[in-house]
């Protein structure tokens, strides 16, 4: 009787830790959700894929922001001096240049490099031939 009661208490003993041994169990164990050989997970290969998708779609709504931009300043540019070049035309011939802008176009003294186009759509100026101001293109 008191035999079985050594054995038990010897069997309750041996399965809690051993003193000499408890650091080191604890140390060992994983922690949970990371393994310890340093490879990638599938959530860590999405989440990194999702930031660089995220960087990239900024980068690009920046760099096509700013082309439109200036495309339309460049706009306002060619209008304003096509606009100055038909008054002058206007102060030297007495009439407005014609509205689709053929013949102070052709002429090099006032377009040596020729009519420019919108740099937004591509389109030709054209004018108002009762206000000399250029039609449209309000960018
Ligand atoms: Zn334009």
């Amino acid at each position: 009787m008191s035999a079985t009661v050594f054995s038990r208490s010897a069997e309750i003993h041996v399965r809690r830790s051993p003193p000499n041994s408890l650091s080191l169990g604890r140390e060992r164990r994983p922690v949970r959700g990371r393994r310890r050989n340093g490879g990638i997970t599938l959530l860590e290969i999405v989440a990194v894929g999702a930031i660089v998708a995220v960087v990239a779609a900024l980068v690009v709504t920046r760099f096509l922001s700013a082309g439109g931009t200036a495309n339309e300043n460049a706009c306002y540019v060619h209008k304003a001096e096509v606009e100055s070049l038909a008054q002058l035309w206007f102060q030297q011939k007495g009439v407005w240049p014609q509205t689709n802008l053929g013949d102070i176009g052709a002429d090099t003294s006032y377009f040596p490099d020729g009519l420019p186009v919108c740099p937004v759509d591509g389109t030709s100026y054209t004018l108002d031939a009762t206000t000399g101001k250029v039609v449209g293109h309000n960018h």
